[in-house]
């Protein structure tokens, strides 16, 4: 078998101190593999977010690991660790964290400003980006002017721009019509059969859930079910 791309193991995160600490991860452990499409699923208030935000490495474990690809993230600091998330993810989620009044364009180029590609590349890659979403006519718009859909296809044009090997998708289709976010639905798994890239998805939405390869069922900070483990 090989390496993992993600790896964690027995990994707890604790919120506040004394007793206002609360915790909201107690010890959880699993492999995912690339290419892999995951659906993290349980109840509101769960651990799902605090659990994809350090598979993420926007946040670190309070105790146990966390690797990447074999790599240990906890050696990874500052600007390698930014350099880390910001050349193997993208970031798909409910709330579309747009700058409103720049363009769409702008939108998607701004991850290749912050790894330093040149002016050029980045049009040209956020142009085919767009092209691939269908939204190479709204370049110039303003993002604000954008409808559901169009922001969302935006956000996953923005993920694609620096190539990620993994996407993460908090709730993707949370603020969408059932229309809209089945069209949404279809492109990332679209991404993820295409181009291998591997989908890891947090969400309350069962049908969501069931086009995943797997399913990972988390209940008061536990995983509870994981429908690999039966076949693996
Ligand atoms: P989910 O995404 O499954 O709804 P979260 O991971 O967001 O769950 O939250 C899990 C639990 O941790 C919840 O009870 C939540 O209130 C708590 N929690 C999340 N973030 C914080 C925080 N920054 N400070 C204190 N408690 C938090
Ligand atoms: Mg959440």
């Amino acid at each position: 078998m090989t390496t993992p791309i993600i790896s964690i193991r027995d990994v707890h995160r604790s919120y506040g101190r004394g007793q206002n600490r609360f915790d909201a991860l107690k010890g959880v452990s699993f492999d995912i593999h690339e290419g892999e499409s995951v659906a993290i699923v349980g109840k509101s208030g769960s651990g799902k977010s605090t659990l994809m935000h350090i598979l993420a490495l926007l946040d670190a474990p309070t105790s146990g690991s966390v690797e990447l690809e074999g790599v240990d993230t906890s050696t990874l600091r500052g600007r390698n660790l930014n350099t880390t998330r910001n050349r193997t993810f993208g970031f798909v989620f409910q709330q579309f964290f747009l700058t409103a009044n720049s363009s769409v364009l702008e939108n998607v180029t701004l991850p290749m400003k912050i790894a330093g590609i040149g002016r050029s590349e980045r049009k040209r890659r956020g142009m085919s980006a767009l092209e691939q979403l269908e939204l190479d006519d709204k370049a110039k718009s303003k993002a604000v002017n954008l409808s559901g859909g169009q922001k969302q296809r935006t956000v996953i044009a923005r993920a694609l721009v620096n190539n990620p090997r993994i996407i993460f998708a908090d709730e993707p289709t949370g603020n969408l019509d059932t229309a809209t976010g089945a069209v949404v639905e279809d492109i990332l798994f679209n991404l993820n059969r295409e181009n291998g890239i591997t989908l890891i998805v947090v969400t309350h939405d069962e049908e969501l859930a069931s086009r995943c390869d797997r399913r990972i069922l988390v209940r008061d900070g536990l995983l509870v079910e994981d429908s690999a483990a039966l076949v693996a």
